[in-house]
Protein backbone atom coordinates (compact mmCIF):
# COMPACT_ATOMS: atom_id res chain seq x y z
CA UNK A 1 0.00 0.00 0.00
CA UNK A 2 1.61 3.53 -0.83
CA UNK A 3 0.41 6.80 1.29
CA UNK A 4 1.75 10.19 1.49
CA UNK A 5 2.63 10.67 5.07
CA UNK A 6 1.07 13.71 5.62
CA UNK A 7 2.76 16.18 8.39
CA UNK A 8 1.57 14.84 11.57
CA UNK A 9 -0.08 17.85 13.96
CA UNK A 10 0.09 15.63 17.09
CA UNK A 11 3.31 14.45 17.09
CA UNK A 12 6.62 16.79 17.70
CA UNK A 13 9.92 15.89 16.23
CA UNK A 14 13.40 16.50 17.45
CA UNK A 15 16.54 15.91 15.47
CA UNK A 16 19.33 16.59 18.09
CA UNK A 17 22.46 16.83 16.73
CA UNK A 18 24.58 16.26 19.93
CA UNK A 19 27.59 17.27 18.46
CA UNK A 20 29.36 17.99 15.16
CA UNK A 21 32.19 15.52 15.12
CA UNK A 22 32.56 12.67 12.64
CA UNK A 23 34.99 10.11 11.73
CA UNK A 24 34.17 10.15 8.37
CA UNK A 25 34.15 13.02 5.71
CA UNK A 26 31.78 12.06 3.15
CA UNK A 27 31.24 13.76 0.21
CA UNK A 28 27.77 15.63 0.37
CA UNK A 29 28.17 15.65 4.02
CA UNK A 30 25.40 18.58 5.41
CA UNK A 31 27.18 19.61 8.40
CA UNK A 32 28.44 23.10 8.27
CA UNK A 33 31.01 23.68 11.25
CA UNK A 34 30.55 27.63 10.51
CA UNK A 35 26.44 27.13 11.22
CA UNK A 36 26.46 24.63 13.60
CA UNK A 37 29.42 24.71 15.40
CA UNK A 38 31.72 22.56 16.65
CA UNK A 39 31.27 22.20 20.48
CA UNK A 40 30.31 18.78 22.19
CA UNK A 41 27.24 19.34 24.28
CA UNK A 42 27.16 18.12 27.96
CA UNK A 43 24.39 16.28 28.84
CA UNK A 44 23.14 18.49 31.42
CA UNK A 45 22.46 20.66 28.06
CA UNK A 46 21.05 17.78 25.81
CA UNK A 47 18.54 16.75 29.16
CA UNK A 48 17.80 20.49 29.61
CA UNK A 49 17.02 20.98 26.38
CA UNK A 50 15.30 17.71 26.17
CA UNK A 51 12.99 18.68 28.27
CA UNK A 52 11.41 22.07 26.69
CA UNK A 53 9.75 19.54 23.76
CA UNK A 54 7.84 17.16 26.40
CA UNK A 55 4.46 18.25 26.84
CA UNK A 56 1.49 16.44 28.03
CA UNK A 57 -0.50 17.19 24.96
CA UNK A 58 1.44 15.80 22.20
CA UNK A 59 3.47 12.96 21.26
CA UNK A 60 7.64 13.73 21.08
CA UNK A 61 9.84 11.79 19.58
CA UNK A 62 13.55 12.24 19.06
CA UNK A 63 16.35 11.63 16.16
CA UNK A 64 20.34 11.67 17.74
CA UNK A 65 22.49 12.95 15.38
CA UNK A 66 25.81 14.29 14.10
CA UNK A 67 28.49 14.42 12.68
CA UNK A 68 28.42 11.01 14.70
CA UNK A 69 26.20 10.66 17.63
CA UNK A 70 27.77 7.50 19.14
CA UNK A 71 31.65 9.23 19.28
CA UNK A 72 29.82 10.93 22.72
CA UNK A 73 30.49 9.41 25.08
CA UNK A 74 27.20 10.02 27.38
CA UNK A 75 25.04 9.12 24.82
CA UNK A 76 23.75 6.21 26.60
CA UNK A 77 22.33 8.98 29.17
CA UNK A 78 20.58 11.38 26.59
CA UNK A 79 18.99 7.97 25.27
CA UNK A 80 17.86 6.59 29.22
CA UNK A 81 16.86 10.38 29.66
CA UNK A 82 14.73 11.21 26.78
CA UNK A 83 12.70 7.62 27.31
CA UNK A 84 12.35 8.27 30.88
CA UNK A 85 10.73 11.81 30.50
CA UNK A 86 8.36 10.60 28.34
CA UNK A 87 9.98 10.74 24.89
CA UNK A 88 7.73 7.93 22.83
CA UNK A 89 10.34 7.04 20.27
CA UNK A 90 14.59 7.26 20.10
CA UNK A 91 15.77 7.12 17.35
CA UNK A 92 20.00 6.94 16.99
CA UNK A 93 21.51 7.71 13.37
CA UNK A 94 24.40 6.82 13.05
CA UNK A 95 27.16 5.82 10.01
CA UNK A 96 27.95 2.52 11.58
CA UNK A 97 31.03 2.83 12.80
CA UNK A 98 29.09 2.47 16.57
CA UNK A 99 31.54 4.07 18.79
CA UNK A 100 31.86 3.31 23.07
CA UNK A 101 30.47 0.31 22.65
CA UNK A 102 26.67 1.80 22.19
CA UNK A 103 25.14 -1.21 21.54
CA UNK A 104 25.95 -2.67 25.15
CA UNK A 105 25.02 0.57 26.77
CA UNK A 106 22.01 0.78 25.90
CA UNK A 107 18.97 -1.52 25.35
CA UNK A 108 16.20 -1.93 22.65
CA UNK A 109 13.40 -1.22 25.36
CA UNK A 110 15.06 1.99 25.53
CA UNK A 111 15.82 2.66 21.57
CA UNK A 112 13.66 1.97 18.88
CA UNK A 113 15.69 2.28 16.11
CA UNK A 114 19.35 2.45 14.84
CA UNK A 115 19.39 4.19 11.69
CA UNK A 116 22.28 3.26 9.41
CA UNK A 117 24.00 5.16 6.40
CA UNK A 118 24.76 3.45 3.65
CA UNK A 119 25.12 5.58 0.20
CA UNK A 120 25.64 2.89 -2.06
CA UNK A 121 25.12 -0.90 -2.85
CA UNK A 122 28.65 -1.87 -3.74
CA UNK A 123 31.59 -1.38 -1.30
CA UNK A 124 32.88 0.95 -4.70
CA UNK A 125 30.18 3.26 -4.65
CA UNK A 126 29.44 4.27 -1.15
CA UNK A 127 33.56 3.97 -0.39
CA UNK A 128 33.76 6.79 -3.38
CA UNK A 129 31.24 8.86 -1.17
CA UNK A 130 31.12 8.21 2.38
CA UNK A 131 35.34 6.98 2.94
CA UNK A 132 37.07 3.38 2.33
CA UNK A 133 36.35 0.70 4.66
CA UNK A 134 32.77 2.79 5.64
CA UNK A 135 30.43 0.19 3.64
CA UNK A 136 32.12 -3.30 5.32
CA UNK A 137 31.84 -1.36 8.73
CA UNK A 138 28.34 -0.16 8.37
CA UNK A 139 27.31 -3.72 7.17
CA UNK A 140 28.98 -5.58 9.94
CA UNK A 141 27.37 -2.66 12.37
CA UNK A 142 23.65 -3.65 11.13
CA UNK A 143 24.00 -6.99 11.89
CA UNK A 144 25.50 -6.76 15.18
CA UNK A 145 22.46 -4.46 15.83
CA UNK A 146 20.25 -6.95 14.93
CA UNK A 147 21.92 -9.75 16.88
CA UNK A 148 21.10 -7.55 19.58
CA UNK A 149 17.61 -7.44 19.46
CA UNK A 150 17.98 -3.68 18.04
CA UNK A 151 15.27 -2.34 15.32
CA UNK A 152 17.27 -0.59 12.53
CA UNK A 153 16.53 1.10 9.60
CA UNK A 154 18.66 2.04 6.30
CA UNK A 155 18.89 5.43 4.99
CA UNK A 156 20.10 5.85 1.12
CA UNK A 157 20.80 9.35 0.14
CA UNK A 158 20.31 9.64 -3.48
CA UNK A 159 22.41 11.58 -6.04
CA UNK A 160 23.64 11.66 -9.40
CA UNK A 161 26.65 9.06 -8.27
CA UNK A 162 24.12 6.35 -6.47
CA UNK A 163 21.08 6.28 -8.35
CA UNK A 164 21.96 4.00 -10.72
CA UNK A 165 22.41 1.42 -7.73
CA UNK A 166 19.13 1.63 -5.97
CA UNK A 167 17.62 -1.18 -6.82
CA UNK A 168 20.93 -3.31 -6.68
CA UNK A 169 20.46 -2.79 -3.05
CA UNK A 170 17.84 -6.11 -2.81
CA UNK A 171 19.82 -8.80 -2.40
CA UNK A 172 21.78 -6.80 0.49
CA UNK A 173 18.58 -6.08 2.38
CA UNK A 174 17.35 -9.88 1.76
CA UNK A 175 20.66 -11.19 3.68
CA UNK A 176 20.71 -8.25 6.55
CA UNK A 177 16.88 -7.83 6.90
CA UNK A 178 16.84 -4.11 7.81
CA UNK A 179 12.63 -3.16 8.87
CA UNK A 180 13.05 0.23 7.46
CA UNK A 181 14.34 1.69 4.57
CA UNK A 182 14.67 5.77 3.77
CA UNK A 183 15.72 6.81 0.60
CA UNK A 184 16.40 10.60 1.01
CA UNK A 185 17.18 13.08 -1.55
CA UNK A 186 20.37 15.24 -1.87
CA UNK A 187 20.13 18.73 -0.14
CA UNK A 188 22.63 21.24 -1.83
CA UNK A 189 23.80 22.07 1.73
CA UNK A 190 27.10 21.37 3.56
CA UNK A 191 29.83 19.95 1.43
CA UNK A 192 27.32 19.45 -1.76
CA UNK A 193 26.62 23.33 -1.85
CA UNK A 194 30.57 23.59 -1.80
CA UNK A 195 30.62 21.39 -4.33
CA UNK A 196 28.36 22.16 -6.89
CA UNK A 197 30.40 21.28 -9.88
CA UNK A 198 30.09 17.62 -8.65
CA UNK A 199 26.28 18.07 -10.10
CA UNK A 200 24.71 15.78 -7.08
CA UNK A 201 21.20 16.74 -7.98
CA UNK A 202 18.67 14.27 -9.36
CA UNK A 203 16.54 15.52 -12.97
CA UNK A 204 12.79 15.20 -12.39
CA UNK A 205 13.18 12.38 -15.12
CA UNK A 206 15.16 9.84 -13.14
CA UNK A 207 13.51 10.67 -10.49
CA UNK A 208 10.18 9.24 -11.66
CA UNK A 209 11.98 6.68 -13.72
CA UNK A 210 13.96 4.67 -10.82
CA UNK A 211 12.87 5.84 -7.25
CA UNK A 212 8.85 4.57 -7.07
CA UNK A 213 9.77 1.67 -8.87
CA UNK A 214 13.11 0.81 -6.66
CA UNK A 215 11.00 2.00 -3.88
CA UNK A 216 8.20 -0.65 -4.54
CA UNK A 217 10.29 -3.25 -5.43
CA UNK A 218 12.40 -3.13 -1.77
CA UNK A 219 8.97 -3.34 -0.08
CA UNK A 220 7.79 -6.56 -1.82
CA UNK A 221 11.09 -7.49 0.50
CA UNK A 222 8.26 -7.04 3.21
CA UNK A 223 10.28 -3.81 4.53
CA UNK A 224 8.53 -0.32 5.16
CA UNK A 225 9.93 2.43 2.46
CA UNK A 226 9.66 5.43 2.37
CA UNK A 227 10.95 8.08 -0.10
CA UNK A 228 10.44 11.98 -0.59
CA UNK A 229 7.50 13.39 -3.21
CA UNK A 230 10.02 16.09 -4.58
CA UNK A 231 8.19 17.10 -7.61
CA UNK A 232 4.41 17.28 -7.23
CA UNK A 233 2.29 18.02 -10.14
CA UNK A 234 0.73 21.92 -10.86
CA UNK A 235 -2.78 20.46 -9.46
CA UNK A 236 -1.44 18.97 -6.14
CA UNK A 237 -2.01 21.49 -3.01
CA UNK A 238 1.38 21.61 -1.54
CA UNK A 239 2.40 22.80 2.36
CA UNK A 240 4.92 23.94 4.02
CA UNK A 241 5.93 21.81 6.91
CA UNK A 242 7.32 24.82 8.83
CA UNK A 243 4.01 25.95 8.71
CA UNK A 244 2.08 22.69 9.77
CA UNK A 245 4.47 20.51 11.43
CA UNK A 246 6.49 20.77 14.73
CA UNK A 247 10.12 19.82 13.36
CA UNK A 248 12.90 21.03 15.25
CA UNK A 249 16.75 20.66 14.10
CA UNK A 250 18.65 21.34 16.99
CA UNK A 251 22.38 22.31 16.53
CA UNK A 252 25.05 22.54 19.47
CA UNK A 253 25.72 25.95 19.01
CA UNK A 254 22.35 26.25 20.02
CA UNK A 255 20.72 27.22 16.60
CA UNK A 256 17.49 25.49 16.18
CA UNK A 257 15.93 25.33 12.67
CA UNK A 258 12.18 24.57 11.60
CA UNK A 259 13.52 23.56 7.85
CA UNK A 260 16.56 21.63 6.86
CA UNK A 261 17.01 23.65 4.02
CA UNK A 262 17.66 26.83 5.99
CA UNK A 263 20.66 25.13 7.86
CA UNK A 264 23.36 26.93 5.31
CA UNK A 265 22.80 30.12 6.73
CA UNK A 266 22.29 32.42 10.00
CA UNK A 267 18.23 32.39 8.99
CA UNK A 268 17.32 29.66 12.36
CA UNK A 269 13.64 30.86 13.80
CA UNK A 270 14.78 29.74 17.19
CA UNK A 271 18.02 29.78 19.22
CA UNK A 272 18.65 28.48 22.97
CA UNK A 273 19.69 30.26 25.36
CA UNK A 274 19.72 29.98 28.86
CA UNK A 275 18.32 26.21 27.93
CA UNK A 276 15.03 27.96 26.60
CA UNK A 277 13.98 28.74 23.17
CA UNK A 278 13.58 32.01 22.39
CA UNK A 279 12.90 33.49 18.81
CA UNK A 280 15.57 35.25 16.90
CA UNK A 281 15.33 38.77 15.39
CA UNK A 282 13.58 39.24 11.61
CA UNK A 283 14.33 38.01 9.41
CA UNK A 284 14.73 34.09 9.82
CA UNK A 285 13.06 31.62 8.18
CA UNK A 286 9.50 31.90 9.23
CA UNK A 287 9.30 34.54 7.23
CA UNK A 288 10.05 32.38 4.30
CA UNK A 289 7.27 29.30 5.17
CA UNK A 290 4.27 31.61 4.21
CA UNK A 291 5.43 33.05 0.69
CA UNK A 292 2.97 31.31 -1.57
CA UNK A 293 5.35 30.86 -5.21
CA UNK A 294 3.96 28.90 -8.44
CA UNK A 295 7.37 26.92 -7.80
CA UNK A 296 6.14 25.32 -4.47
CA UNK A 297 9.43 25.46 -1.67
CA UNK A 298 10.55 28.80 -1.06
CA UNK A 299 13.94 27.36 0.02
CA UNK A 300 14.28 25.18 -2.40
CA UNK A 301 14.03 28.17 -5.44
CA UNK A 302 16.33 30.06 -3.21
CA UNK A 303 18.86 27.66 -2.70
CA UNK A 304 18.89 24.54 -5.54
CA UNK A 305 16.47 25.74 -8.21
CA UNK A 306 18.11 23.28 -10.66
CA UNK A 307 15.51 21.28 -10.37
CA UNK A 308 12.78 23.87 -11.85
CA UNK A 309 11.82 23.94 -15.32
CA UNK A 310 9.55 26.38 -17.10
CA UNK A 311 7.51 26.83 -20.28
CA UNK A 312 8.48 29.02 -22.53
CA UNK A 313 5.77 31.33 -21.54
CA UNK A 314 7.53 31.27 -17.84
CA UNK A 315 4.82 28.77 -16.10
CA UNK A 316 6.16 25.95 -13.67
CA UNK A 317 6.31 22.43 -15.12
CA UNK A 318 5.70 21.44 -11.70
CA UNK A 319 6.01 22.29 -8.02
CA UNK A 320 8.67 21.18 -5.56
CA UNK A 321 7.19 19.61 -2.97
CA UNK A 322 8.17 20.19 0.90
CA UNK A 323 11.57 18.37 1.52
CA UNK A 324 10.43 16.53 4.23
CA UNK A 325 6.53 14.96 2.38
CA UNK A 326 6.74 11.83 1.97
CA UNK A 327 5.63 8.64 0.28
CA UNK A 328 5.13 5.25 2.20
CA UNK A 329 4.81 1.90 1.20
CA UNK A 330 4.19 -1.04 3.48
CA UNK A 331 3.31 -4.64 1.81
CA UNK A 332 2.32 -6.98 4.55
CA UNK A 333 3.83 -10.18 3.47
S1 LIG B 1 28.74 10.21 8.61
FE1 LIG B 1 27.22 11.86 8.57
S2 LIG B 1 28.11 13.50 9.79
FE2 LIG B 1 29.76 12.07 9.29
S3 LIG B 1 30.71 12.93 7.45
FE3 LIG B 1 29.19 11.43 6.82
S4 LIG B 1 27.30 12.62 6.45
FE4 LIG B 1 28.71 13.88 7.68
S1 LIG C 1 11.62 22.58 2.73
FE1 LIG C 1 10.41 24.26 1.87
S2 LIG C 1 8.33 23.67 2.24
FE2 LIG C 1 9.61 22.43 3.62
S3 LIG C 1 9.78 23.53 5.56
FE3 LIG C 1 11.46 24.21 4.27
S4 LIG C 1 10.69 26.02 3.22
FE4 LIG C 1 8.93 24.93 4.01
Amino acid sequence: MKNTVAFSKNATNVFFHILTQCNLRCRHCYINKKQHGKNTLPLETINAWLKVFVSKNKEANVIFLGGEPTLHSDLPGAVNKAKSIGYSSVTIDTNGYLFHNILSEVSPDVVDFFSFSLDGATRKTNDMIRGKGSFDTCIQGIKDAILKGFSTSLIYTVSTINLHELDKIIPLLKDLKVDRFFIQVIGIRGKAAENKQDKLQVSRKDWLKIIPQAAQKIARLGIVVSYPKVFLPLEEPFECAGLVADNYFIFPNGRVYRCPLCEDYPLHGLVFKDNALAKTPKINETDFFALNIPEGCVMNKLIQPDNLSYNPDGTCRYKIACCMLKEEIRINL
